[in-house]
């Protein structure tokens, strides 16, 4: 295990990182479906600002719109109003192709269902994102393998998803989240499909590989107990994110 698992990108080099900005702020962010007459507001304005480094829970019942604002935050979805502005860039006005690089560049995600390609090895799913922006296959390899070290799949590298066991598959998962150094971490019940038992291994590995990349995460779940582990608890209530 390393103590620092961020990812040294070339072109950040000597940056000068000023580091007072939020990393994520949703301003007044709203949201409707259309379904035939009823039009359901699931966002009527939202608005939260996360921290860099900071690492919150999203507590909210089933259909109170915790995927769809993972999506809006993520980039996935615009909102029909309000603002999301990522580590000082905000995004509303930006073209589907800028959102869609500040999304590759900046964010994670992880979903209930692990997603992985099921025909790649453990080690081959967290190396291709890696490649696919451009890394370099002995650094990307480098990189796979240490997170899939210290997430403790260090004898599971060659393994297919199929020869996983459903924890050891969503550790895959967030090591693929996070292969390409995000600063923000999205994360839709990563636990919700897993035993109690693994469910709180696989959210403290995650929590703590957050919190030794410093990147900022907010994990929406079911579980009060694993949510009070968090540094803030956040729910939905009338379309408004509110303090839980
Ligand atoms: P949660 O993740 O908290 O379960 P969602 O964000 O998935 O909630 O959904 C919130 C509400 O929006 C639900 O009532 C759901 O039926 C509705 N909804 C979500 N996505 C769509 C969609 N693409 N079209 C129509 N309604 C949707």
């Amino acid at each position: 295990m390393t103590d620092d698992l961020s990812f040294d990108d070339p072109a950040d080099a000597g940056a000068a990182e000023p580091q007072a900005a939020p990393l994520l702020v949703l301003d007044r962010v709203t949201r409707a479906y259309v379904q035939g007459e009823t039009r359901i507001e699931v966002l009527a304005g939202a608005s939260a600002t996360i921290e860099s480094g900071e690492v919150v829970a999203l507590i909210a019942p089933s259909g109170a719109g915790k995927s769809t604002l993972l999506h809006v935050a993520g980039l996935l979805e615009r909102p029909d109003g309000g603002e999301v502005t990522l580590d000082g860039t905000a995004t509303s006005h930006l073209s589907d192709s800028a959102r869609t690089a500040l999304r590759r560049n900046q964010i994670g995600f992880v979903y209930q269902f692990h997603h992985l390609l099921p025909e790649f090895s453990a080690l081959e799913n967290v190396v291709l994102p890696q490649l696919i922006r451009g890394l370099g296959e002995r650094e990307a390899r480098r990189r796979a393998e240490e997170l899939l070290t210290y997430l403790g799949l260090g004898a599971r590298l060659k393994h297919r998803p199929a020869e996983l066991s459903g924890g050891e598959q969503q550790r895959v998962a967030i090591a693929r989240a996070v292969a390409n150094a995000p600063r923000l971490l999205l994360a839709d019940e990563p636990t919700g499909n897993l035993d109690p038992d693994t469910a709180s291994h696989v959210f403290t590995t995650l929590t703590a590989l957050a919190r030794a990349s410093g990147l900022s995460a907010i994990v929406a779940t079911h579980n009060l107990d694993l949510a009070a582990t968090l540094d803030r608890r956040l729910t939905l209530r009338d379309g408004g994110l509110v303090e839980a």
